[in-house]
């Protein structure tokens, strides 16, 4: 979500004829896009700030957006008197407006409206991997979370408008669409005649545009999993067979105090369902480690939920006590150690699990999107279905395409192929 909300802001500057620079003493204009969800990233935004104010020009405009911005609010001006601008997740779109009055100090940390979505100016070109809002906010309050409050309640965007920017990035370079949400699976929009849409309409009428070969969606929560949901993994071969679908922990006692409200067998229920649908289905979890009162046994039981999944690929953080959210306050945190200890078990776990799908993999011929050139501009990169990077020895052609690739190697990390010729 914060990639797309940078990718906004960056067209509505060049729209006002501002250009990119990588050096931060060359820049007019700028900005830090932050996130809350975790203490650190938090602390880093003030670091990066003190830096940044250092480096730049005297007259250029500096400010934050995103969650941070709306989590400190007026208090960032006061850790740093010369920003000029901080505005909350949802009234980046404001940003003209210290354009237009730079010697005003612009503050707004409003929720509620998904103005920005329209109020700023299209793309003109679209990423390969093209990015669609549908929904923001979570109505979930999990106890650990902050999303709840930075983002706010869940808000679904029309249908009409949704898919009016499906077909403008198909239009302009997409192959392939990820719709995105805090609360992806949850979108729920009804128009004028009471009609209710949900992410299972969008797939099925985004599969109908030709230029769109590549359809998938994040995040989901396990319970809004519905039956027509399931169902286009099984009707509609433009959806991926992967799937992120945090469970967070594997102990019942902590996915309570979660706030978290589903259980193990109810969790699987939902995985077996998946793999009737699309017997191909891979899935990927979040997980947090070290949340308060979580026992060895609690942790044994995470592990063994991983190795029950086989995850795919995941990403595991430590608890981290977030401001105004109820497990930052619930007895028994555990102290840092122990969480870090825990961490590297399940990424340990997690990672030799990734391996071995990973080497399943060698030997099988995929459709895998084409990426662009990798960093020496040298090879190709590609994504298979599962969203593995392939890397591909062969020089970088100009069109993005889906082509199969035979898997020849495979790491951890990432996976080697060739363009297949059969
Ligand atoms: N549903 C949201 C989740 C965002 S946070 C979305 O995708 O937009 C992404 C992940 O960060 C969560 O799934 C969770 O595993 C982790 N996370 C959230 N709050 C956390 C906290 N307080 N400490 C550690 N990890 C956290």
């Amino acid at each position: 979500m914060n990639v797309y909300d940078g990718w906004r802001i960056a067209a509505m500057l060049d729209a006002r004829g501002l250009a990119a620079t990588d050096k931060i003493s060359d820049a007019d204009i700028i900005i830090l896009n932050t996130c809350a969800v975790r203490e650190k990233a938090t602390n880093k935004v003030f670091s990066e700030l003190g830096r940044v104010r250092d480096e730049k020009k005297s007259d250029a405009l500096f400010g934050i957006v995103g969650c941070v911005a709306r989590e400190v609010g007026a208090g960032a001006f006061r850790r740093i008197p010369e920003l000029n601008f901080v505005l909350g997740p949802q009234s980046y779109h404001r940003l003209p407006d210290i354009l237009d009055n730079p010697d005003a100090r612009l503050l707004n940390i409003d929720l509620g409206g998904l103005e920005k979505f329209d109020e700023l100016p299209q793309m003109t070109s679209s990423p390969v991997v093209s990015y669609i809002p549908i929904q923001e906010g979570c109505n979930h309050c999990c106890t650990y979370c902050i999303v709840p409050y930075t983002r706010g309640r869940e808000l679904s965007r029309s249908f009409d408008d949704v898919m009016r920017d499906t077909i403008a990035a198909a239009k302009t370079g997409a192959v392939e669409i990820c719709f995105l949400g805090q609360n992806v699976n949850g979108y729920k929009y009804t128009d004028e005649n009471g009609r209710e849409f949900r992410l299972s309409d969008l797939i099925r009428e985004t599969a109908k545009i030709p230029e769109i070969k590549r359809i998938r969606f994040t995040s989901s929560y396990p319970t809004e999993m519905t039956d027509d949901l399931i169902q286009m993994f099984s009707i509609e071969p433009k959806l991926l067979p992967f799937l992120n679908m945090p469970i967070q922990s594997g102990a019942p006692d902590v996915l309570k105090r979660m706030n978290r409200p589903y259980s193990l067998d109810g969790y699987m229920d939902i995985i077996n369902k998946l793999r009737l649908a699309r017997p191909d289905i891979q899935i990927s979890s979040d997980f947090i480690v070290g949340f308060p009162g979580e026992s060895d046994s609690d942790f044994e039981q995470t592990l063994e939920i991983a190795n029950r999944v086989r995850y795919i690929n995941s990403y595991s953080f430590k608890y981290s006590p977030r401001p105004r959210t109820a497990a930052a306050i619930m007895p028994n945190q555990i102290p840092e150690n122990i969480k870090k200890e825990r961490l590297a078990i399940l990424d340990a776990r997690l990672g030799e699990i990734q391996r071995e799908f990973n080497e399943g993999c060698v030997g099988r011929t995929m459709p895998c999107l084409y990426e662009g050139p990798d960093k020496t501009g040298k090879y190709m990169i590609f994504r298979t279905p599962y969203m593995q990077q392939c890397i591909v020895k062969d020089s970088p052609r100009a069109d993005y395409k889906i082509l199969n690739i035979k898997i020849t190697a495979a790491n951890k990390a990432s996976l080697r192929g060739e363009i297949s010729q059969d």
